[in-house]
């Protein structure tokens, strides 16, 4: 293991650690000379510095997946499902090293990062089974003589740009099912906590995936942008926020690549007047404040129907006030800092704009910031928004929940609908009628029944709808195999005397 992921000894160092590329299968030093801070937002102090790369240090990673890819690709399925299968074992063996970099980098607390690490290793565990994922069809006698096939082929090159929020996870996305179909893979994971991403490398070599398969480039805007361009990258999955999911969109596919880029969120949980009150309260809190509301399926708007509004609310802050906040590595705690000082300034301008727009503020988190320089936000609860508020029209992506009254269902759906975002949403309700009828008419790629985060089992796929994905498929599951291959239709037909003759008419079945 390299000095990157002995995060603990080096905090206490007086030289800050540097973290750079993996690049053919070999930590590489980055040499632009430009670097950013990474936090440890806890605790409020930097922790590390990681290199920024420059369109030559990207190229460079190019190049090495380029080189790998033949024999990656040449390799049987059956080998190449064992190591799969071994990128499994090694990684469950360092579930805890994987997540204690998280909570370090990331500020979630300790279990919310082992969730993280189980959730993306659902989806490396779905790669193992690319022998069945990969069959293509058969028919037999097509035309006389003639049987036609379909095969899936790898790309080539493929690059994934990722968020801070899931340092481990949301890569797991991306890389398994890429590799698994016989691409070389570029992460460039998020500049703001990057270390998961090379012990992930680390961990990828130790179980046998070759050289140059995996790498991964720290950077920015630079990266990207040499990502973007680079005429031997075929395919670019990016996670991240609305207005840069747009742009790799459009950049890419004018490069001419493959692009799926999902985006930002406001994921509405709608609540009826029959739905029981304690669960629907419980998975609010649960969903927007588990990981500081830093989830892209975190539940920010809480659409209360008719008379459900002032007891579900009352039980909503009953448990908010009771959210243990501090370091996620102290076992006690449940919600953990905010990823920047930044960021968390920017959340805390909403419990400014919020009233002065009319919203009843219920809980103010500055009130309940712990002590300390770490990027703390207590929970804070917003009740009477509207549509108009700044804060129901922005991503807070931070542990503040508003709630909108509404008389009744059709007014709920039509607040779900008209949003432009449409990544995930919720109804709470104990008539199954209504449920169906939700899950029929809501504009949302995932739609959980009293359930607040439905965040798709690891063999079905992820994606929002509008403005919360710009592209065709959705990532990971089933659809990740589409994107992370191209098929090919083969028609053959062996000598045969007896079918043999000049024919200059389009080909037709006979
Ligand atoms: P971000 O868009 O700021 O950054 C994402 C990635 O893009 C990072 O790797 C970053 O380095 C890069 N990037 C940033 N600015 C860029 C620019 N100008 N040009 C090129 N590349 C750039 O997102 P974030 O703050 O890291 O993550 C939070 C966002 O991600 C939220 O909006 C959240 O909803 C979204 N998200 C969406 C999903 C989903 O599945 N839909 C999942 C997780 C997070």
């Amino acid at each position: 293991m390299s000095e990157v992921v002995a995060a603990p000894e080096t905090r206490a160092a007086k030289e800050i650690r540097r973290i750079g590329h993996w690049i053919g299968g070999e930590p590489v030093a980055g040499e632009s000379g430009r670097s950013g801070v990474v936090w440890n937002p806890a605790l409020g102090e930097q922790q590390a510095a990681v290199d920024f790369a420059s369109p030559e240090e990207v190229d460079r990673a190019v190049a090495a997946a380029a080189a790998a890819f033949p024999a990656w690709r040449t390799l049987s399925l059956s080998r190449r499902s064992e190591i799969m299968f071994r990128v499994r074992a090694v990684l469950d063996e360092h579930r805890e090293d994987i997540a204690r970099l998280l909570t370090l980098e990331h500020g979630k607390v300790l279990s919310d990062a082992l969730g993280e690490v189980a959730r993306g290793l659902e989806v490396v565990e779905f790669s193992c089974g690319l022998p069945t994922l990969l069959k293509g069809g058969f028919s037999e006698q097509a035309s006389s003589g003639i049987d036609v096939y379909s095969i899936r082929q790898p790309l080539g090159v493929v690059a994934g740009i990722t968020p801070f929020n899931f340092p481990a996870m949301v890569p797991m996305w991306m890389w398994a099912p890429a590799i698994a179909c016989g691409n070389a893979f570029i992460l460039k994971p998020s500049e703001k906590d990057p270390s998961a991403s090379i012990l992930t490398a680390e961990l990828l070599k130790e179980a046998g995936v070759p050289d140059g398969v995996f790498n991964v480039i720290q950077g920015d805007k630079v990266a990207v942008d040499r990502i973007l361009e680079h005429p031997d990258v075929a395919a670019v999955s990016f996670v991240g926020s609305t207005p840069i999911a747009r742009y790799i969109y459009e950049t890419g596919t004018k490069a001419g690549k493959r692009v799926q880029a999902l985006a930002g969120a406001k994921n509405h949980m709608v609540v009826l007047p029959d739905a029981d009150i304690d669960m629907a309260a419980d998975a609010a809190v649960s969903a927007a404040y588990g990981s500081a509301g830093e989830r892209c399926m975190a539940i920010s708007v809480v659409v209360s129907v008719g008379e459900v509004a002032d007891p579900l609310i009352e039980a909503i802050r009953e448990r908010a006030v009771k959210v243990r906040i501090g370091d996620g590595l102290d076992a006690a705690s449940e919600m953990g800092p905010l990823i920047t000082p930044e960021h968390r300034d920017k959340v805390a301008s909403y419990l400014d704009s919020g009233p002065a727009q009319g919203a009843k503020v219920v809980l103010d988190g500055r009130d309940a910031t712990p002590d300390g320089d770490g990027f703390f936000l207590g929970v804070s609860l917003l009740d009477e928004v509207t549509t108009e508020m700044d804060c129901y029209r922005d991503e807070i992506f931070g542990p503040v929940l508003t709630v909108v009254r509404v008389d009744t269902y059709d007014e709920a759906v039509r607040l779900v609908n008209e949003n432009p975002w449409g990544n995930g949403t919720a109804i709470f309700t104990r008539d199954g009628g209504a449920a169906r009828q939700f899950q029929f008419e809501a504009q949302a790629g995932m739609v959980g029944i009293n359930v607040p985060i439905p965040v798709p089992v690891g063999w079905y796929s992820f994606g929002g709808w509008k403005a919360s994905l710009f592209g065709d498929l959705h990532a990971y599951g089933p659809e990740s195999i589409n994107f992370y291959t191209r098929g090919k239709v083969v028609t053959s037909r062996w000598p045969d005397p007896a079918t043999s003759r000049v024919n200059l008419g389009f080909p037709q079945t006979r």
